[in-house]
């Protein structure tokens, strides 16, 4: 299952990152920066860091699901994917962190 939430967007997670400390190449291959995954399917919004990330939710057999969802960064170069817990990132919003300066 995927969802959007409208409020996360990938300029969010890039910022989520870098107060992180978390690096923007691919620790596999160091290819130089790893794609942040939107929802944009118009194709417009390439590079403004407006489109709302893409935050998968594990659906489980009975119908529930785990109690967090994952944001995600994909290496185009040799597709390692990085998987964000949304919690952390969630929590990095309510600090205000999030907010553009
Ligand atoms: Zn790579």
């Amino acid at each position: 299952m995927i969802r959007v939430l409208e409020q996360v967007t990938g300029g969010v997670i890039k910022r989520f990152l870098d107060s992180k400390g978390v690096p923007k190449n691919c620790p596999l291959c160091s290819q130089d920066e790893m794609s942040i995954s939107i929802f944009d399917p118009e194709g417009e919004q390439a590079g403004t860091g407006k489109a709302p990330a893409v935050r998968v939710i594990h659906e489980l057999p009975d119908g529930t699901h785990r109690g967090y969802g994952e944001f995600l960064r994909v290496c185009l170069n040799c597709g390692y994917i990085h998987y964000i817990r949304d919690t952390e990132v969630l929590a990095f919003m309510d600090e205000g962190g999030d907010n553009e300066l």
